[in-house]
């Protein structure tokens, strides 16, 4: 595999889900072995300049509604997923991602506006080979009863269940493998989600500001969408979750050679599991 960048730059802004207030992306070619690279360039009246913010796991500081990344400043950025499980999902190893704004753009909750923005400018393949995470041990993190590991395999595949019979839907199961189903119709399109019982929790925290029916498939209790447009796909909610996934280990910088096995992910799951593969070289190579 090569390595490879767009062949222009495309702009996109909506509301950030997390803070409600307006925010924006350029997405911009890059060199070879630049990887994924942000920059906050709203930050001036801060004191700050061009803010760089690395897209790798070893930067994420928070994980509990979404990926957040951080720099040394202290500079930082929510909800970096849906647009890394973009770039990875359509196989893009460079870009320069200059954001306005603390947040991406929730746009309708899911990848699909990046991917059809990256089709639009067109993907540019470059001279270098990928470098590839080949994984040589499984490792296996828990929480609770919720689990995440990943296994040696010979290509990239995501085996992922989601219970959520308690919120009235019920168990979810999707596999994902890169060679033989299609990122950008199979999971691009499935949205964030949220569930009507946690409505009063996220408001009296003062959470998920800008969420909306708009960027969010609400549940009922009876596990029914509120949304006029009804579910994209029957699996949907399982799907955003291997969305997540993608995004979420894309922050390796590598495009990885295993299986990934799980029951109920989480960014912060997502996040151990990365922090633990990389604890010991005995766990992977580099090729
Ligand atoms: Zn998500």
């Amino acid at each position: 595999m090569h390595q490879s960048t767009l062949k222009d730059s495309f702009f996109i802004e909506g509301v950030g889900v997390h803070r409600g207030k307006n925010c924006s992306v350029t997405v911009r070619p890059a060199d070879e072995d630049t990887g994924i690279v942000f920059f906050r360039s709203d930050r001036e009246n801060e004191g700050f300049k061009n803010e760089k913010i690395i897209a790798s796991y070893n930067k994420v500081e928070n994980a509990t509604m979404c990926t957040q990344i951080f720099n040394e400043n202290g500079a930082s950025l929510k909800t970096i997923e849906h647009i890394m499980a973009a770039l990875y999902g359509m196989k893009i190893s460079n870009a320069i991602i200059e954001v306005r704004g603390e947040e991406i753009p929730i746009l309708e909750g899911s990848a699909l506006k990046f991917v059809e923005k990256i089709r639009e400018v067109g993907i540019q393949k470059q001279l270098k080979p990928r470098k590839i995470l080949k994984v040589l041990k499984k490792v296996k993190v828990t929480d609770g009863d919720k689990f995440e590991e990943i296994e040696p395999f010979d290509d990239f595949e995501i085996n992922a269940k989601c219970d959520f019979e308690a919120k009235g839907l019920k168990t979810d199961s999707v596999i994902f493998n890169f060679s033989k189903n299609n990122f950008a119709s199979e999971i691009a399109p499935a949205r964030t989600f949220g569930f009507i019982s946690e409505v009063e929790y996220i408001k009296k925290h003062n959470l998920a500001l800008g969420a909306s029916l708009k960027n969010t498939v609400v549940y009922n209790d009876k596990g029914i969408p509120l949304n006029d447009e009804g579910l994209r796909f029957e699996n949907e909610s399982a799907k955003h979750k291997v969305l997540d996934i993608i995004g979420d280990l894309a922050l390796s910088q590598y495009w990885i050679q295993g299986r990934v096995n799980c029951f109920c992910p989480s960014h912060k799951l997502n996040n151990i599991l990365l922090r633990m593969l990389f604890a010991s070289t005995e766990n992977y190579e580099i090729l």
